[in-house]
């Protein structure tokens, strides 16, 4: 039996990562849920799987949640900061599945206290990849990728060295407007935008999809847990998502991962991690699915991965902006107050107009993100009454 807190459990990551659970129940003690505002959705996981203690984070919904499990026995807390002590809650995983910048304090939390953190919150790493990793280098934690390309990676690596990489080969769908032309995605709506064709996950990372955000995004990610130099990361357009990443050896031996696209193959990896667990998901069928395509990314049609790219290069606060500044402009395109193409202008925008300072703890990738959104924020107020 080992026991796991999930970060973002009523989510799709955190959705998936229980349905594994409830297909190997008998291995699996769930101590911890968290949730943003739905409180009787986690309500309904902390009976179904009697965890001990339920978080909500937003601390108006208090007293709603100890209602909703009163005589339950389990514990229950609200609020940022009891997120954060949720993930010093000892546990044998924590699963990082919060979307967005919240997910930092706790994920860094988890890390700090040692434990294994699977983490699919990869704006935390984006924002803060160099604090991230120092953390878990102190405290002994191995970070378990759940996005499914770096799980990938980190699969292909087994039993091999860094130093021996020649490349990392970054596989990307090209999401829902692959083939558009840029006057055809200005006028791209939220719908559209999130009908991934291959993928179903929240609605954040399908219009970061949309936009190849998330494949700058990843490269960061890449860039932080596999630290070979970015020149040797490259983004490898192959649209039926079959092949999750590549790794070229300096032998030209090149490994690669393959699976259905679903995701609780790359979480049940890293779950079971270093041995292997049952997951209920199709086989690969190389038959039906009969060829895979590939194609290089259009950096002129989605500038978002140039812009990661040079984010990266830079360092510094630079992705945190990145990340920050891209957070305001989805929530604002998803709320349809900005059109699809305005969301990387916006972020290209506040990071031509603003350097961020170099962060060096926590509370200063804290306050390069609330600079950046607040930025975000003006150009889009001053351009909606312009
Ligand atoms: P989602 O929107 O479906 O779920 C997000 C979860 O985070 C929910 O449980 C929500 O309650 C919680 N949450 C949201 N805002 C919060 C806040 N302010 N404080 C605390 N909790 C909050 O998102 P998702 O698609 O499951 O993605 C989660 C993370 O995993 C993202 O970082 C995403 O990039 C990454 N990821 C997702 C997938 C996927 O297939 N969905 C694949 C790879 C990586
Ligand atoms: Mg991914």
């Amino acid at each position: 039996m080992r026991s796991l807190s999930l970060f973002g459990a009523t989510g799709s990551v955190g959705q998936s990562t229980l349905d594994l659970v409830r297909h190997d129940a008998a291995s699996w003690q769930v101590s911890v849920l968290t949730a943003h505002s739905d409180v009787a959705g986690l309500a309904a996981l902390a009976r179904e799987f009697q965890v001990k203690l339920a978080v909500i984070a937003d601390p108006s919904r208090y007293d709603e949640l100890v209602a909703a499990l009163a005589g339950t026995g389990i514990e229950v807390a609200a609020g940022p900061d009891a997120l954060v002590d949720a993930a010093k809650h000892p546990v044998d995983l924590v699963v990082a599945a919060i979307v967005g910048i919240a997910g930092l304090a706790p994920t860094m939390a988890a890390l700090e206290a040692g434990h294994n953190v699977a983490l699919a919150n990869k704006e935390s790493l984006v924002s803060s990849g160099a604090l991230m990793m120092q953390a878990a280098r102190a405290s002994g934690a191995t970070i378990l990728p759940i996005d499914s390309e770096h799980n990938a990676i980190f699969q292909c690596l087994t039993g091999s060295s860094l130093e021996d990489v020649r490349r990392i080969i970054l596989t990307a769908s090209g999401g829902p407007f692959r083939t558009k032309s840029a006057a055809e995605m200005a006028v791209m709506t939220p719908a559209q935008a999130v009908a991934h064709p291959n993928w179903s996950m929240g609605a954040k990372i399908s219009v970061d999809s949309a936009t190849m955000m998330n494949k700058g995004l990843e490269l960061i990610e890449a860039h932080h847990l596999f630290p070979i130099g970015l020149e040797k990361i490259e983004i490898l357009v192959h649209p039926q998502s079959v092949i999750h990443s590549l790794v070229e050896y300096r032998d030209r031996s090149t490994l690669a991962q393959l699976g259905s696209p679903d995701m609780r193959i790359p979480i049940a990896s890293a779950m079971a991690w270093p041995r292997r667990m049952h997951a209920p998901c199709q086989p690969l069928d190389l038959t039906r699915i009969g060829r895979l395509d590939f194609e290089a990314p259009d950096e002129q049609r989605f500038p978002a991965t140039a812009l990661c790219r040079a984010a990266i290069s830079e360092g510094g606060g630079r992705p945190a902006q990145l990340n920050a500044a891209n957070e305001i402009a989805v929530a604002a395109f998803l709320a349809g107050k900005i059109g699809f193409t305005a969301i990387v202008d916006l972020v290209k925008h506040v990071m031509d107009h603003e350097s961020p300072v170099a962060p060096t703890s926590l509370h200063d990738i804290f306050m390069v993100d609330a600079a950046s959104r607040q930025h975000a924020q003006i150009l889009m107020d001053a351009h909606a009454h312009g």
